[in-house]
């Protein structure tokens, strides 16, 4: 029997997040110096960081739910040195400005990794790197043209595999090639959320759970409860965005779904292999990511239904049967003997896409008002390092974070509904038409119908 939803695997077998209950909602109006919305990692690094460094700051973070109700408990666990609008930033501010983002980015993965260690956290990370694999020759193509874009960008330890060398690491039904980095880390992600709540409440931070805010404006936020007043009001909420008064076009709410086996048996992994845990990804436009778990599990996701219409956003992460399905169906064609295995967790979360699939982080010094998020699809790492840049902002110290091409980006909307709902639609009926043609034809190369699909999106 699948637990469909439950907010996440994760979730649902933590006992000790499913017992503690909430903390205390805001119980009237108060003060601080930074108010944070949203108790997801951006907003609980951002507090974690800024108390570290200023310990007299009076720092809250309001959360609707709980801290790691979001995305931030529910995803792959990749903690990965990629970032969202990287390519972007090279075109706007030149190779070395993106260079140096991603040098930031590699070192993030380090940052989290140590600081997690500093803070007792113990997030079952294990520093795998990241396996990306091709299964068609179109996606070999598309491989071997990342490879060598991120060794362009600095990734010299970087490593490319044939068919025989990833089958060695990973047998992975049709595995034509991969290429792997080592920086990435399999993690924990409630874990990793909830150890950082812990961490922020031990430095004074000051967390109100079950508090909705309902709007944000300059130096308040506002909940049914009272309104926090502060010099700067971070907003942290990502996916979440669209609900926010003035928000609804700022960032789409993209749903992606994932599933979890049974704990598989040693006899499964000698077959297997994957003995090093790391993270694994493929070429696919529709692509899928995974990661062998602690306990021995293989948690994998994807795309199911990817955008709700009218920006709506899930509530306990229920998951369509059909997306479970498509899921199961995925990890089988990987691993053909895992053909009948027992899925035992499906769930979703929202992740936030702006219209130019840049990440980005804000600070308004003339209204105080700053913000961090955008991630699309990468989010774990990405969110340290907006929350460190974010203190610097708030802090006043211009420094190398400060300096990175994806500070104080701004963006279009996206069009109103029904376009905004119909874009996504096809975009996503395109990628997958474009998968199955990929497979079915053994084209050599990238259908022109992804090509179309990406430069219509502004996906790259
Ligand atoms: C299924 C899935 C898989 C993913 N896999 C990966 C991966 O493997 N690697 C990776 O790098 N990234 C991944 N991501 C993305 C990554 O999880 C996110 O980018 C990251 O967690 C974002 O953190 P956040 O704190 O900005 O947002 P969130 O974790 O979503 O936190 C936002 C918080 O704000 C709260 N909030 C929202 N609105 C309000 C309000 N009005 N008032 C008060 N509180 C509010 C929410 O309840 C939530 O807790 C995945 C995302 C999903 C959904």
């Amino acid at each position: 029997m699948t637990i469909n939803g439950g907010i996440s695997f994760w979730y649902a077998t933590d006992r000790t997040a499913t017992h503690q209950p909430p903390r205390a909602p805001l119980t009237g109006h108060a003060t601080a110096d930074v108010v944070i919305v949203g108790g997801g990692y951006t907003g609980l690094w951002t507090a974690y960081y800024l108390k570290t460094a200023a310990p007299d700051l009076r720092v809250t973070v309001l959360e609707q739910k709980f801290c790691g109700f979001g995305a931030s408990g529910r995803n792959g666990g990749w903690l990965y040195n990629g970032i969202a609008g990287r390519d972007r930033y090279a075109e706007l501010h030149g190779h070395q400005a993106a260079q140096r983002l991603q040098r930031a980015m590699n070192d993030t993965v380090t940052e989290v990794i140590d600081t997690a260690a500093k803070e007792s956290i113990d997030a079952d990370i294990h520093r795998g790197g990241v396996l990306e694999v091709a299964r068609t020759p179109a996606q070999l193509s598309r491989l071997k043209a990342f490879h060598t874009a991120e060794l362009a960008f600095g990734e010299s330890d970087r490593e490319l595999y044939d068919a025989t060398d990833t089958r060695a690491r990973i047998d992975i039904a049709d595995a034509v090639g991969s290429t792997w980095t080592p920086h990435g880390a399999r993690i924990h992600p409630l874990k990793l959320a909830r150890g950082l709540a812990a961490a922020c409440e031990r430095l004074g931070v000051v967390i109100h759970e079950s508090t909705p805010v309902t709007e944000i404006a300059p130096r308040r936020a506002v909940t049914p409860y009272g309104t926090v007043r502060a010099p700067y009001v971070l907003r942290c909420t990502e996916g979440f965005t669209a609900a926010l008064k003035g928000h609804k076009r700022s960032w789409l709410p993209m749903n992606s779904s994932m599933i979890a086996t049974a704990p598989l048996p040693p006899e499964v992994w000698d077959r297997i292999g994957w003995s090093d845990a790391c993270t694994l990804g493929d070429m696919a436009h529709a692509y899928m990511y995974a990661q062998r778990t602690a306990d021995d599990r293989i948690a994998l996701g994807g795309r199911g239904v990817p955008y709700r219409f009218g920006s709506r956003t899930d509530t306990d992460g229920t998951t369509q049967q059909a997306t479970i399905a498509s899921l199961t169906n995925l990890l089988t064609a990987f691993f053909p003997l895992l053909t009948g295995v027992e899925i035992t967790h499906a769930w979703s979360g929202v992740l936030g896409v702006p219209r130019d699939w840049c990440a980005t982080v804000t600070l308004d010094r003339t209204t105080g008002l700053g913000w961090a998020g955008g991630y699309v699809g990468s989010g774990v790492a990405t969110s340290n390092l907006a929350a460190r840049t974010l203190r610097d902002l708030v802090l006043g110290e211009a420094s190398d974070l400060t300096a990175l091409p994806w500070v104080n980006h701004r963006v279009r909307r996206w069009e109103p509904e029904p376009f905004r709902w119909l874009g996504v639609q096809a975009l996503y009926a395109a990628y997958r038409e474009a998968d199955r043609h990929e497979t079915k034809t053994h084209a050599p190369q990238t259908t022109p119908l992804a090509r179309l699909a990406d430069r219509i999106s502004g996906r790259h």
